[in-house]
């Protein structure tokens, strides 16, 4: 079997967002980045340096009105977007970069350059609402990407698939009318933000297009497994989507000082061969993943090297 071609999207702009003592810090994406370094697998990796999403990028899901209220903060201020998110002068453009990412991700995809991606990536995205920050979250990377796949790049269907161990209320939000994005999310339940029950399905045209799967404090990777193959990837295979988005949380992990679920490093792996799996199956191998939420630096930096070996084969 041929390895699939992966890039990594890392750029020093992500390490600008200072949030001080934060769990949503540098050093999440900077340790990582030199975890990665260390690995035998790092050579075979397509590295990418990510530019700055542009103001067509951002409003394909933020409004005008929030766009311009970021630009507009002086850039000596520091201020909180919200109590959980903290904004402060490298903040702009860090998440600007964050969401180019993403996008140029999605390109490169769409354009064959290479088969999968990573995008390690801060500050993260998948709460942020169109006209608001949330919880760590400023931009939506992934929305973004989801977005511009079908609506700038001529995909007709894409699929999101959110591991994080909080519910994505912020990609949900923005495709819950949309029937060519489809949004699965596995969580803690209940839990932050207090969206993602089961009956959360889509609207309109879209019902069925929004996929919850809440799961109980504790959930191990049987359970996790099971969902995903009983549940997620039949939604995913009936979509028949151009390409996946993975919104790639490792909050879920045990050591984790956040999320209270019981994954281990390779569940991660477990869980990344299943979504590349029905990726060769329905999205020619396409995938897009992007770095969420994960706050203890050690179980991160190892699931994340789990997770890009396992997109790799
Ligand atoms: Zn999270």
């Amino acid at each position: 079997m041929n390895m699939a071609k992966v890039a990594l999207l890392y750029d020093e702009a992500f390490l600008k967002h200072e949030t001080g003592s934060h769990p949503e810090n540098r050093s999440r994406v900077e340790y990582t980045h030199d975890y990665l370094k260390a690995q035998p697998m790092f050579d075979s990796l397509i590295e990418i340096s990510p530019r700055a999403a542009s103001r067509d990028e951002v409003t394909l899901i933020h409004t005008e009105g929030y766009y311009d209220s970021l630009l507009a903060i002086p850039r000596d201020r520091r201020v909180a977007l919200d109590p959980d998110t903290p904004f402060g002068p490298g903040s702009l453009d860090a998440a600007l970069h964050a969401a180019g990412a993403v996008a140029i991700a999605t390109e490169g995809v769409v354009r064959g350059e290479f088969d999968r991606v990573f995008c390690l990536v801060r500050p993260p995205g998948h709460h942020a609402r169109a006209g608001l920050a949330m919880g760590f979250c400023i931009f939506n990377n992934v929305a973004i990407g989801a977005a511009k796949a079908v609506r700038q790049l001529g995909a007709q269907r894409v699929a999101i698939i959110d591991i994080d161990v909080h519910h994505g209320n912020g990609t949900q939000e923005a495709f819950y009318e949309d029937p060519d994005i489809l949004y699965c999310s596995l969580h803690q339940w209940p839990f932050y933000p207090g969206t993602g029950s089961q009956s959360e399905t889509g609207s309109g045209k879209a019902v069925g297009k929004t996929v919850n799967v809440p799961l109980p404090m504790g959930t191990t990777e049987d359970d996790y497994l099971a969902s995903i193959d009983e549940v997620i990837v039949p939604a995913v295979i009936g979509h028949e989507p151009d390409l996946i988005f993975i919104s790639a949380g490792f909050d879920a992990h045990a050591q984790d000082p956040i999320g209270g679920m019981q994954l281990g490093t390779d569940s991660f792996a477990s869980i990344t061969h299943r979504i590349v799996e029905a990726a060769m199956q329905t999205a020619r191998g396409r995938i897009v993943s992007v770095l969420e939420g994960g706050y203890d630096l050690t179980a991160l930096a190892a699931s994340v090297a789990a997770h890009i070996k396992a997109l790799m084969e």
